[in-house]
């Protein structure tokens, strides 16, 4: 980690997250088409929760957390975030500060489970093994259809911002 602590990085990503909304925000919630597109990723965001919860994946998470062996939710998942992807968590309203409640887990793990609606994909896409043989070939298809269309709407998010962003920073140049 270049000698910095985890904390210092996560700092650095959650300041540059908060710079970005700051400078940001206010235009970006009020621009029609960044709405739509934030709008198809919130949606799909809650059709993937509503596959875990019908295949009682959260339930076996939580099972698994509260165990000895804890969650996987690592410490070092947090640092994986880059400041784009903590900031589309601002705009969806979400208190990115409100984590820490596992010392030894994910900075972004709250009591009740993680604190982030725009997630990683890593944190979206990993089943582990114990899971994995408990869903059917029909039901694992399902979930990963339903895993790749948050990804990949997500990945929308982050692309019109991108290029909103240099249009937006060139009128304010120009
Ligand atoms: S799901 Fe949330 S709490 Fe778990 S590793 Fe990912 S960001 Fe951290």
């Amino acid at each position: 980690m270049n000698g910095k602590s985890l904390s210092s990085e996560l700092k650095e990503i959650i300041t540059g997250a908060k710079r970005l909304y700051a400078n940001y925000g206010k235009d970006l919630l009020s621009d029609l088409g960044f709405m739509k597109v934030l709008d198809d990723y919130e949606k799909a965001i809650e059709d993937t929760a509503r596959a875990m919860t019908s295949l009682s994946i959260w339930k076996m998470c939580a099972i698994c957390g509260n165990s000895p062996k804890g969650s996987c939710c690592a410490p070092e998942v947090a640092i994986w975030y880059d400041a784009e992807l903590v900031f589309v968590n601002l705009l969806m309203g979400c208190d990115v500060e409100k984590g820490q409640f596992y010392k030894d887990h994910c900075f972004f793990l709250g009591k009740n489970g993680c604190i982030l609606k725009a997630r990683h994909y890593y944190c979206v896409h990993y089943l582990c093994p114990e899971i994995k043989a408990i869903l059917s070939a029909a039901e694992l298809d399902m979930l990963y259809r339903t895993i790749g269309r948050e990804i990949l709407t997500g990945s929308n998010v982050l692309h019109y911002f991108e290029q909103w962003r240099k249009h937006h920073d060139g009128v304010i140049v120009a």
